[in-house]
């Protein structure tokens, strides 16, 4: 028996209240919505990253809430949960590490909001790893490679693991189509 749902865990002890959302309310309304993203029942906006979009990620910017739905993601994807829901919280996973701005409240903070995520991802790099050599589906292996040549900092590794890995990953990862390294 599971005692703990680590991402439910997670999700209680942000203190989402303090942090401001994209949206421009405070950032609270982010923990119904992750549990809603984790419930394999959820369809349509609330079962996609994408509904994260001007919340907490945009294609140029990210905002304050960032770092801890960076840690939340880790933690789902250390539960056991149903695949299409792991594919959900690397998609979300990867538009954290994409970022190339920070919000401008969080910037005259001194906040890097791109690198604290990629740090933050760095430190669940064996998961990555896992969803790579798991076999479970090509495309969740290939999200989760396209996350590790963004923070993975030890090149040899991650080329060693996509030869290693072969029809493991999609085309684009195996061949380097994807690649900016
Ligand atoms: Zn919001
Ligand atoms: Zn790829």
């Amino acid at each position: 028996m599971r005692l703990i749902e680590l991402i439910e865990w997670e999700i209680s002890r942000q203190d989402w209240a303090a942090m401001r959302c994209g949206c421009g309310d405070s950032a609270e309304h982010l923990a119904p919505d992750l549990l809603r993203l984790a419930d394999d029942r959820a369809v349509g906006e609330e079962a996609n990253g994408a509904g994260f979009e001007e919340h907490v990620w945009s294609p140029v910017l990210l905002w304050e809430p960032a770092p801890a739905v960076t840690t939340v993601a880790l933690a789902a994807l250390a539960d056991p949960i149903p695949p299409e829901v792991r594919h959900r919280f690397l998609d979300l996973l990867q538009h954290m590490v994409a970022g190339e701005g920070t919000d401008a409240a969080s910037a005259r903070r001194g906040l890097d909001l791109p690198e604290r995520c990629r740090a933050l991802a760095r430190q669940g790099l064996w998961l990555l790893y896992e969803e790579v050599a798991s076999g479970r589906s090509v495309s969740a292996a290939g999200t989760a490679f396209e996350i590790l040549s963004v923070v993975e900092p030890d090149r040899e590794r991650l080329r060693g693991v996509r030869e290693a890995a072969g029809e493991l990953l999609p085309v684009c990862c195996r061949t380097g189509l994807c690649d900016d390294w």
